[in-house]
């Protein structure tokens, strides 16, 4: 596969697979923002739930305290528990808002039913206290207040789904939080168990007299449950793994509930039997005891704030994860784009390029345009050599033409006389051969016309050679003129000249020659210090007769025909008879 197609191919998979790798770290980092984002939810709704408990719980001390006091209570008391009902109001509110907006989730029914429940105990509850608080101090009775209580406790339990609910959900999505949302339920349901403990004193604070039996039974199986709650904390918040913060609110409970709260509870309780000395009223104890449990709640606090901070923290790492995952992935496939983009241009369509004036340049062909590389790099370095290469190619070529234009010179000039233009002796033996073999093959008759100049010597010896050469110029031009396309005319050497006529015999060789005798006896060759020079000349015909006989023995016949010219007289054509001269003049 060319590299053009491979190169993007290459990079489509990179960047597919890169996808594929980027998508599964994307998806995990955003399931993990989405957990982050849900526990945060699930934790805000857990708090309303257990604020909704503590409040129902919170609103129990100043219940106690109004029906210790009766129809006489102060309005002081009265306005406390409005505020404290309110309170309770607007947090149940708060958690059904929260119970709405889950409608159709798993297990909302159960938690909603349960709240609906609460929501007309908490009725029933205030109604009873209402009732108890509106009797007369001395005419309260002790079974109506305590019912009361258990009315006004009976609430709570009935906030568990819901609290399950959103425990179990913020469990889900932070699954390493768990043991502090344990912790922190527990540290609830502590908040609740003391206060419980307290609402057992009331009906005996009331009437100021010590526990009954069952009271008393009411009191240490909730002290057993406080207890119970207070040892799964203390093996969960004892442990140095807890946070600082944590570990010192869990001293402050210790300090605060245990040592403090739950011995005032204890005194109470245990005093009826003992002393006849009137305790504290129900508002005294509440306002003595319910403060000692806020160490409960800001541990319980402590530890929802721990859950928080954590939730928070997981979010924004979850967000810095994606938002680096996805950076990194889109970098990455721009970095792979650019790669490609970059190979394509810097280096193969300047290459493709590279190659077609490399190919052009195996035919010869010097125009196709190189690439323009603009930066120094390998590709421009491969440019430049086959630019080097191309101007090379095309100065090898110049000299070969230069060469070959030489040789045809040379050839040309070996072939030619210099002064007449004419062909020489060596053009005219090559010529003339291959005419005689073509014309014997063809069964043509050859002759040739032999000429030489008449008294020649003495034109040099009283014009000068220089007017000899003009002469010999001018025989050229004539002989030139008189010859046909096919005949072959040439200077011998010095002021000898001959024709070779393809095709004719001896009438009209004979006559040709004549011809030729006549214009070169009227020719006139301008001095150059003035006047004209006339000449003549004596010519030798020979036909060939042998059909395949040598231009040898032609020459030999048609010389010795010149010879009979000049020894008849000069200035004449003499035909060779055929075989030529028997005798002395024919050697
Ligand atoms: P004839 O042939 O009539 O017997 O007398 P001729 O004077 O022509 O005889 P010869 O062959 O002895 O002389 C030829 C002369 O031609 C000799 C030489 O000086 C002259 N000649 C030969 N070649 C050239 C040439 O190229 N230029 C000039 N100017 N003269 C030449
Ligand atoms: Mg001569
Ligand atoms: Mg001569």
């Amino acid at each position: 596969m060319p590299l053009r197609r491979l190169v993007p191919l290459l990079a489509l998979l990179l960047s597919l697979f890169s996808m594929a790798v980027a998508s599964r770290a994307l998806v995990a980092e955003w399931t993990r923002l989405q957990d982050a984002d849900r526990a945060g939810l699930a934790l805000a709704d857990l708090k309303t739930v257990l604020v909704a408990a503590e409040m129902a719980s919170r609103e129990r001390g100043p219940s106690n305290a109004l029906m210790g006091q009766g129809a006489a209570a102060p309005a002081v008391l009265k306005e406390r528990l409005a505020l404290a009902r309110d309170r309770t109001d607007r947090a149940i509110e708060a958690l059904q808002t929260c119970l709405r907006a889950r409608a159709g989730q798993p297990r909302h029914a159960m938690a909603q039913r349960h709240l609906e429940q609460a929501v007309r105990q908490l009725q029933t509850g205030r109604a009873q206290v209402d009732a108890v608080a509106a009797q007369p101090h001395d005419g309260v009775d002790a079974a109506a207040i305590r019912q009361a209580v258990q009315a006004m406790a009976a609430v709570i339990p009935e906030l568990g789904p819901a609290a399950a609910l959103m425990a179990d959900e913020l469990q889900r999505a932070a699954p390493a939080l768990a043991p502090s949302v344990q912790s922190a339920r527990m540290a609830a349901d502590l908040r609740e168990f003391a206060g419980l403990l307290g609402s057992h004193l009331t009906a005996a604070l009331t009437q100021q007299r010590p526990l009954t039996v069952e009271e008393h039974l009411a009191f240490e199986r909730t002290r057993g449950r406080l207890d119970q709650v207070r040892g799964q904390l203390a093996l969960r918040l004892d442990d140095t793994a807890a946070a600082d913060a944590v570990q010192a609110a869990w001293r402050d409970v210790g300090r605060a509930y245990f040592s403090s709260g739950l011995d005032l509870a204890e005194a109470v309780a245990g005093r009826g039997a003992r002393a006849a000395a009137r305790g504290p009223d129900p508002a005294a104890f509440a306002q003595a005891y319910v403060p000692r449990m806020d160490a409960i709640v800001a541990l319980r606090d402590r530890l929802l704030a721990q859950v928080s901070t954590a939730v928070a923290r997981e979010a924004v790492d979850a967000r810095w994860a994606l938002a680096i995952t996805g950076s990194v992935t889109a970098v990455t496939l721009l970095l792979l784009g650019l790669m490609a983009a970059t190979l394509k241009r810097r280096l193969l369509d300047p290459l493709g390029a590279t190659v077609q004036v490399l190919h052009a340049m195996a035919r010869n062909d010097h125009t196709d345009a190189l690439p323009v590389v603009k930066r120094r790099d390998e590709m421009a370095e491969v440019v430049d050599a086959v630019a080097a290469l191309r101007q090379h190619a095309r100065r090898q070529e110049a000299m070969a033409l230069e060469r070959s234009q030489l040789i045809a010179q040379l050839n040309e000039s070996s072939n030619t006389d210099f002064l007449t233009g004419l062909p020489n002796r060596r053009c005219f033996v090559d010529t003339a051969s291959q005419v005689l073999a073509r014309a014997a093959a063809e069964g043509r008759p050859v002759s040739l016309v032999l000429l030489d100049l008449d008294r020649f010597k003495s034109i040099n010896d009283q014009h000068g050679h220089d007017a000899g050469d003009r002469a010999l110029v001018a025989v050229g031009e004539v002989l030139k003129a008189a010859t046909r396309a096919g005949d072959l005319a040439a200077r011998m050497g010095g002021e000898e000249f001959v024709v070779l006529l393809e095709g004719c015999g001896d009438g009209q060789a004979l006559q040709f020659a004549e011809r030729l005798r006549e214009q070169l006896s009227r020719m006139r060759v301008s001095l150059a210090g003035g006047g004209v020079l006339q000449l003549t000349a004596s010519l030798g015909v020979a036909v060939q007769q042998a059909p395949d006989g040598p231009l040898d023995g032609l020459l030999r016949l048609a010389d010795a025909a010149m010879y009979q010219a000049k020894s008849q007289g000069r200035d004449r054509a003499v035909l060779a008879p055929p075989g030529g001269w028997v005798g002395p003049e024919g050697a």
